[in-house]
């Protein structure tokens, strides 16, 4: 119902041409991302211009798939903006601002992200990376309702896109990697009223039971398969935080869950149980929360293998027989097809070459792990690691091919175990050391770190289970996936270029350099006869805040959102943005408050600021900050807050003043190496 058809012009006037709305999150309920329009085809598609674009107001991480409903394509912006545009010009029609406090940024992994809203009855839900869930009037803008759907006191965020069904609209949230309890809710479409929620690990067990849907299946399954006497301290982990998806045929809802809290399952749970229902695929009743069933892809999770990434629903015929399936490639490199009327498993198979499983045994369903891969004996190299063999980035799926396109990867990890894990509120908490790997320093560890990562377009064939082809990129953290009847699957990549490709074959047809990263999938939609093909880019995200940026900082634009037509002929303006340059400081500080600054900066900086100062450039690289070589300068940002407006909020009460200063010593060696490096004697 949802990607509705219907005449767009008066009939005696002209042919009639079919609309084609783009009008929830995956394209229609199914989130195949498969747009039926094929005016835009393999013919055709070397004329595909750019016919606007909308720049918006940040460098920050654009993560949305836009909605087109009525002409109108709505989306959200980093800080959880949302924008409403005319869908034929681009002309700005109304926005909305949350004012999400720029401290909030501190309590995210991975930017200050949205990944897009949601349209029923004339009204757009969008979430809030301060755990709010708003409702505003989709003509005006005018905000209905906003409820809080988190404790505030905790670190939890919002960053992906609500649903939308059955008058209820579903949130999940993050948090997993700084220590909350995850769940899920749904709210009353009409007033923001809790409807239900379901817990998806369990709390304290003084407490008691919670009084939520998740209650039953809490006392009869999941309590058990949790061990030690702090899980709930550390909050367990479980959040869902992309992938909700409504089964319009079986009327089930479905989520996928995140990662444990800490990853470190020795640390989490004694190294003993399963650790429902992290990791997992959940079905449950839309209108109750009512549990239907489960399957745990990733049983004692330990790695961050989180299963939040997008699902997907189709009819497939598996061993003669059409069956309701559910698809599924999630981080740990298998690629799941469930039968999504029970939750049974009907195969799953490697399309990664991962390397903590052999394979998955069909007679109990569960995978079957390598010596050392939970890295208890020594520390142990992932091939696919906590980035994922594919990570929250759409695929989507060709009724017409029969082929899943993954935005696939593989981001080598080294796990090791955290020598004295001490649970700090606040901050990372791993119970895996991040800090001892060092970023790659010489011209040779930078080049091997380089050629490690890979990305690419995978066609996957989901019956066969079977790679049908692949197109290698040289970048990795690439776009999500847009299929279409024209026999085309788009994709934009971390290069900046959006691509089109046959879908049977995979032969590049079209390709437009956007200068930004691509990281979201596109949507198509028609109006007035014509085809538009429209996606976000910009710099950001977690990927590019986190990981060592062996090319050094970058500077881009703000994002944009490009909308493409045949013959389109508008152009981008063009960009020169330089980076400041390094600033080290004279004095020399010990070896020992270097040291000290140095783990402190993984405990506190790094998630943003680039492991090791690495920075990509969409943070500071605090190498370069002004206040480096000015501790008072340095003590008024860090302590104080003094750019909390733009996400920098105060640490005093998470550091000393002296362990900040300690911060600022570290940093101010890797500027030194970092000058010395670059004037040779
Ligand atoms: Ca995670």
């Amino acid at each position: 119902m949802f990607l509705s058809l219907c005449l767009s012009m008066p009939l005696a006037a002209r042919t009639p041409t079919l609309d084609l709305q783009w009008s929830s999150h995956g394209g229609t309920y199914a989130e195949q991302r498969y747009s039926p329009a094929g005016q835009i085809n393999t013919d055709n598609v070397g004329k595909l211009g750019l016919s606007w674009f909308f720049e918006f107001d940040t460098a920050r991480g654009q993560e949305a798939t836009p909605l087109m409903v009525d002409g109108v394509i709505y989306t959200t912006s980093a800080w959880s903006k949302v924008f409403a545009l005319d869908a034929r010009s681009g002309k700005l029609l109304w926005s909305y601002d949350p004012e999400v406090p720029g401290a909030a940024a501190a309590k995210g992994c991975c930017d200050v992200v949205n990944r897009g809203a949601a349209y029923a009855d004339g009204k757009i839900f969008a979430g809030t990376f301060d755990g709010r869930l708003i409702a505003l009037h989709a003509k005006t803008g005018k905000l209905l309702w906003s409820t809080m759907t988190v404790d505030s006191s905790k670190p939890y965020t919002i960053t992906g896109a609500p649903r939308v069904a059955r008058g209820k609209v579903f949130i999940g949230n993050g948090g997993a990697e700084y220590g909350v309890r995850g769940y899920i809710s749904a709210y009353n479409t009409s007033d923001g009223a809790l409807a239900w929620r379901f817990y998806t690990v369990p709390g304290n067990p003084d407490d008691g039971p919670d009084g939520a849907a998740s209650d039953t299946i809490m006392r009869e399954l999941v309590e058990n398969t949790w061990s030690g006497d702090k899980y709930w301290v550390y909050g367990g982990g479980g959040t869902v935080w992309d992938s909700i998806v409504y089964d319009e045929e079986l009327n089930q809802l479905y989520f996928g869950v995140g990662n444990g809290s800490p990853w470190n399952h020795r640390e989490r749970s004694a190294g003993q149980g399963d650790n429902l229902f992290l990791s997992s695929i959940v079905a449950v009743d839309p209108d109750t929360g009512n549990y239907l069933w489960h399957y745990q892809e990733t049983p004692a999770e330990t790695w961050d293998f989180t299963a939040t990434q997008q699902i997907t629903l189709a009819t497939l015929p598996v061993a003669g027989k059409q069956r309701q399936v559910l698809l599924h490639a999630p981080k740990n490199g298998f690629f799941y097809v469930l039968d999504r009327r029970s939750g049974e498993l009907l195969s799953a198979e490697k399309f990664a070459p991962a390397n903590w499983a052999s394979h998955v045994d069909m007679e109990t369903g569960r995978p079957v792990e390598t010596e050392n891969a939970r890295f208890e004996k020594a520390p142990w190299l992932a091939t696919i690691g906590a980035s994922g063999a594919h990570n929250w980035h759409p695929m989507s799926y060709s009724p017409d091919t029969g082929l899943v396109y993954i935005p696939a990867q593989q981001v080598p990890f080294l796990y090791m175990e955290e020598e004295k894990f001490v649970y700090r509120p606040g901050s990372w908490n791993l119970g895996v050391d991040m800090m001892s790997a060092p970023p790659p320093e010489s011209e040779e560890e930078k080049a091997a770190a380089k050629a490690a990562l890979q990305g690419s377009l995978l066609a996957w064939d989901p019956i066969n289970q079977r790679e049908a082809w692949r197109i290698p990129h040289q970048t990795t953290w690439n776009g999500g996936t847009l299929a279409t009847g024209g026999g085309l699957v788009f994709q934009g990549a971390a290069d900046g270029y959006f691509r089109a490709h046959d879908a049977a074959s995979g032969t590049l047809l079209w390709q437009y350099d956007t200068g930004l990263p691509i990281q979201p999938g596109a949507i198509s939609y028609v109006l007035d006869g014509e085809q538009y093909v429209a996606v976000m880019s910009g710099n950001g995200g977690g990927f590019p805040l986190t990981l060592p940026a062996v090319d050094g900082p970058k500077r881009f634009p703000n994002g944009r959102l490009l909308v493409f037509n045949l013959g389109g002929g508008a152009t981008l303006p063009s960009f020169e943005g330089a980076v400041a340059h390094l600033n080290p400081p004279e004095r020399q500080a010990s070896a020992e408050r270097v040291a000290q600054g140095k783990n402190l900066f993984g405990l506190h900086c790094a998630q943003c600021h680039g492991v090791g100062t690495m920075s990509a450039g969409v943070l500071p690289d605090l190498k370069r900050s002004a206040a480096l070589t000015s501790s008072a300068a340095w003590q008024m940002i860090v302590a104080q807050g003094k750019l909390e407006s733009r996400g920098m909020g105060a640490f005093s009460q998470l550091l000393s003043l002296d362990e900040i200063e300690m911060i600022r010593d570290y940093v101010g060696e890797r500027a030194q190496l970092a000058a010395r490096a670059a004037t040779p004697d």
